[in-house]
């Protein structure tokens, strides 16, 4: 559809396909209430890595939590595009990015975007995986137009190996996950020990970096990224933040209380807690 490949290059979107709805993973029909008929969905990759982004701050943080938060992105993607798309297809669009009524790891799969990773992760073979996944839902009947990736794992092990949480070994479980245990409210006195242990304040990406098909990947052309980016997240940058700030992060489902406590803890300054 060319339209659609137009609008997404203009916004530094290049992995994209149409897909048949009925080929995807309904997961949460709750959300496709009141939106009858839908026929096709549109799924593409945001990417948000950009050369020079490193670790920083001597903590254990998820480069996505680095960066601003990419639902505010989506939204945004979602207003500047769909008037023009609707007006190409008529009918209905609707866009989602995280909360969505299908299953989007899955559906990028199907629309061979990447193939999912022993680290659980989709990974593209341009951008590798430091992508978000996103998708339009139409009403209309698209011609299905999708990608074709046969990438795959093979013999490789180096995220099972290096993940320091053993959360890989015979499958990815998320309860063990540094990443997951970080974004809980509420932590038991285990979940305060591995997040200290390794010194984790928000996400992990430490499957991310040791897997090969990110090591030559494409960067992002996407500007909303860099700017605002943490080069060094630490207590006292969290500080510094004013609400408005705070709030153009992912990490703002959570009250400051959360990540000021994950600090304290990563830092060994606070023996929690709670169970
Ligand atoms: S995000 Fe971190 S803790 Fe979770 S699976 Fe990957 S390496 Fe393991
Ligand atoms: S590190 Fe290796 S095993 Fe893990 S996702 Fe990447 S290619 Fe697959």
């Amino acid at each position: 559809m060319e339209v659609l490949k137009k609008l997404l290059n203009a916004e530094g979107i290049t992995e994209f396909a149409t897909v048949d709805f009925e080929r995807l993973t309904v997961i949460n029909p709750r959300l496709l209430n009141g939106k009858p008929g839908i026929k096709s969905a549109a799924v593409f990759l945001i990417p948000y890595r950009h050369a020079g982004m490193k670790e920083g701050g001597g903590f254990n943080v998820g480069l996505f939590a680095r960066c601003r938060d990419y639902h505010l992105y989506a939204n945004g993607l979602f207003e500047r595009i769909i008037p023009t798309l609707m007006a190409e297809t008529g009918g209905e669009i609707y866009g989602y990015a995280d909360s969505s009524p299908i299953d989007e790891k899955g559906a990028a799969a199907t629309a061979g975007l990447g193939f999912i990773g022993k680290n659980g992760l989709l990974i593209n073979p341009v951008y590798g995986s430091f992508v978000f996944i996103a998708e339009l839902l139409f009403t209309a009947r698209l011609e299905e137009d999708i990608c074709h990736c046969d990438g795959g794992c093979g013999e490789c092990t180096a995220c099972v190996d290096a993940c320091p949480a053993g959360a890989l070994k015979g499958g990815y479980t998320r309860e063990r996950c540094l990443s997951f245990i970080s974004q809980k409210k509420r932590k038991t006195k285990e979940d305060c020990e591995v997040l200290k242990a390794n010194k984790t304040v928000w996400g992990c990406d430490i499957c991310q970096r040791c897997c090969p098909y990110n090591k030559g990947a494409q960067f992002s052309d996407i500007a909303y990224f860099k700017e605002g980016f943490i080069e060094d997240f630490t207590p006292q940058r969290l500080r510094e933040m004013d609400d408005e700030e705070y709030a153009s992060f992912a990490f703002s489902f959570r009250p400051r209380a959360v990540l000021e406590e994950n600090f304290l803890t990563a830092s060994g300054e606070y023996d929690i807690i709670v169970s």
